[in-house]
């Protein structure tokens, strides 16, 4: 065992404490719960500078601020730190502005997603806590990074998937070893069937937020940005928001970092980015609202974002709103217009939903809401490879005679 300084686990509505080291689910509430940390404690004994002397590669250098406190529990699948890739032809920077734009490419995880990290966590405490089968609804990422992580432990795995999740999505999870099921509906349909197959199958319920820990592995998003830029954050996050547990969770981490003393400077303004056909979160900032009721009919090919209902909706809002952030959402034309540019322009393939947060980077900028001083962060949650692409038309005929005139100025003559 090593040290852990995981205090207590604490209800994100009405603040009721809860013991750590048992298994929980949601708080009496029915809301998420947090994992509180004894930081006061922590700060005296690590230092900024151990986590930078880490040997350790990718989210475990993080230990002391996360909760698994028996290191033979803590799994791995090659988690790595994803890079920040500048965009250096898609935006235009003229010689004086100070600001820069980079992606945090998180297609680089193992199962190609940003999933990875909340699941990592929450199945390594699965492991802990010595659960046998673990059940999730899904649009794709979350089960193939439940699946990945639960048959590396050992854990049996069942996953509910809306029936028109892309193919390659539900073939990637039911090889990595789950039982995988297409059901006729959305997310919330297939989160009801795992809810309600609690009592009748004993399985454990690792929908988003509706256990603790997937926050404190998302959270690695924001500890690993803070040390990759010298502990000093950007001014602007944006973050394509479906339940929001990377958004929350990164907020999370950013408080906790500044109540250590281990960040310099002002915390980031939190975007959240949603597709106009599904887009619970903007309405409700809009409307000044504090909860998200069900988006009805959501629409958008960026799988990811496509939850019509959020669990965490005040917790996503109140991290909005307490960082100066505000909710926007954007069309899936402008979405897979800005993939495509972004893609042939500087070469960095982004995911749908990555490709949402720089179409919302350049509506923010031209309706002045953001400025080109600032330094941006976007989020790429996923591989662009998982998902369509477009189809490639031109054809060579190896028997013909080629003239190869037409390849220099292609496609112009
Ligand atoms: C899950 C997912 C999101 C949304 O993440 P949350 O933290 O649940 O809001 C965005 N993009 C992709 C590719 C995802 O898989």
């Amino acid at each position: 065992m090593e040290k852990n300084y995981v205090s207590h686990l604490e209800c994100s509505i009405t603040g009721k404490k809860y013991e750590a080291n048992k298994i929980h689910g949601l708080s009496d509430a029915g809301r998420p719960l947090l994992v509180r940390y004894d930081l006061q404690n922590l700060k005296k004994e690590i230092s900024r500078d151990d986590i930078t002397n880490s040997k350790v590669d990718g989210l475990w250098r993080y230990s002391p601020l996360l909760p698994v406190s028996d290191p033979k529990n803590r799994i791995t699948l090659g988690e790595t730190i994803t890079p920040l890739i500048k965009l250096n032809r898609t935006v235009n920077y003229s010689s004086n502005d100070k600001g820069v734009v980079l992606v945090k490419d998180e297609g680089r995880l193992p199962t190609g997603s940003f999933k990875a990290r909340g699941l990592c966590l929450a199945v390594s405490m699965a492991k802990q806590f010595k659960l046998k089968h673990l059940a999730i609804p899904t649009n794709g990422n979350a089960g193939a990074a439940m699946a990945a992580y639960a048959t590396n432990a050992g854990i049996k795995s069942t996953v509910f998937c809306p029936g028109d999740t892309p193919e390659i999505n539900v073939k990637e999870i039911q090889s990595l070893g789950a039982e995988t099921f297409l059901v006729n509906g959305l997310i919330n349909d297939c989160g009801k069937i795992v809810g309600e197959g609690k009592e009748k199958v004993g399985w454990f319920d690792v929908s988003t937020l509706k256990e603790p820990y997937r926050i404190e592995g998302k959270k690695t998003m924001g500890l690993e940005l803070a040390e990759q830029l010298n502990w000093e954050l950007p001014d602007v996050i944006f973050y394509p928001t479906g339940g929001g547990t990377g958004l929350i969770g990164m907020w999370k981490a950013f408080l906790e970092l500044k109540e250590l003393g281990w960040i310099n400077g002002k915390l980031p303004k939190m975007i959240a980015v949603q597709a106009t056909g599904c887009a619970p979160i903007v309405k409700a900032w809009e409307n000044g609202d504090e909860h998200a009721p069900l988006w009805e009919n959501a629409y958008t090919k960026a799988a990811g974002i496509r939850v019509p209902i959020a669990v965490g909706d005040f917790l996503i809002i109140r991290a909005v709103r307490e960082s100066r952030g505000f909710a926007i959402s954007v069309s899936d034309e402008e979405i897979f217009e800005a993939r495509d540019r972004v893609a042939s322009n500087d070469g960095c393939f982004l995911c749908p939903e990555g490709a949402a947060t720089m179409t919302a980077y350049e509506r923010a900028l031209s309706s002045n809401l953001i400025s080109k001083d600032d330094k941006v962060v976007l989020f790429n949650c996923a591989t662009g490879l998982k998902y369509p692409l477009p189809e490639v038309s031109n054809k060579i005929d190896k028997n013909n005679e080629i003239d190869y005139k037409i390849f220099i100025n292609y496609p112009s003559l």
